[in-house]
């Protein structure tokens, strides 16, 4: 029997989420897995039929009678599939449920599931917000490791479609953290430990973009001797 149905869907799922920050869910049934991370980050906008605009409060344009602006809230959102710290956007109801799930299970706790149920365009998509499954010590620390975005300064869903993920200035940049952290797991966490102490940093993510190579280089000498010890010398 053919899987080539699930084989789809599967790709669709992960077409809806892959690129950029944002997470996009387009369709009715588009859905992600992740953890809320972090402090939400709200703002007042309008929408004008194709996007949103930040309502600039008093002398605001777009304000009229019966057009107050709307609220939307962003989140981090780590999302293990991807190994990445992506911004997870919604409005009034979809915050409110986050505070629901917040208070019933913890965000710290727990994978979420976000679904989309509404198609393309529908005034009246909702999304639901269902636990996952709980996370684990070493998802834990795959989270910890993934820089969270400066939700303040990160513009929106809109703008950024194509923008290179931002990180805070000076700071290396959370793909090669992610990188980095992925190579150190794999060594003694003693070396691990010498390796965070030469680099006066506690959390990889904390390390000094301009020290990006010099911390390739050390990770490469840290890992050469498990590479030797896996050549027979008696062959
Ligand atoms: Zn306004």
């Amino acid at each position: 029997m053919s899987n080539a149905w699930e084989t789809a869907q599967s790709l669709a799922e992960q077409h809806a989420n892959s690129g950029g920050i944002f997470i996009r869910l387009s369709n009715n049934g588009d859905k992600v897995v992740g953890a809320f991370c972090g402090e939400p980050h709200a703002r007042e906008v309008h929408w004008t039929g194709e996007k949103y605009v930040e309502c600039t409060g008093d002398g605001c344009k777009l304000c009229a009678p019966g057009k107050r602006p709307s609220l939307r809230v962003m989140l981090n959102f780590y999302v293990p599939a991807e190994s990445e710290m992506k911004v997870i956007e919604g409005g009034t109801a979809w915050f409110k449920d986050v505070i629901k799930v917040r208070d019933k299970y913890g965000l710290d706790k727990w994978l979420f599931e976000i679904e989309r149920h509404g198609d393309s365009g529908d005034p009246k998509t909702t999304y639901s917000i269902l636990p996952e499954e709980k996370t684990d010590d070493e998802l834990r620390a795959d989270i910890a490791a993934a820089a969270l975005h400066d939700l303040a300064n990160i513009g929106n869903g809109e703008e950024e479609e194509k923008a290179p993920a931002k990180s805070r200035a000076g700071s290396i940049n959370p793909r090669v953290a992610g990188e980095l952290v992925a190579q150190l797991k794999a060594l003694p966490r003693s070396d691990v430990d010498t390796f965070l102490a030469e680099f006066k940093v506690e959390r990889v993510r904390d390390l000094q973009a301009s020290d990006e190579a010099k911390a390739r280089k050390y990770i490469a000498s840290l890992t050469a001797p498990q590479d030797d010890s896996e050549i027979d010398p008696f062959a």
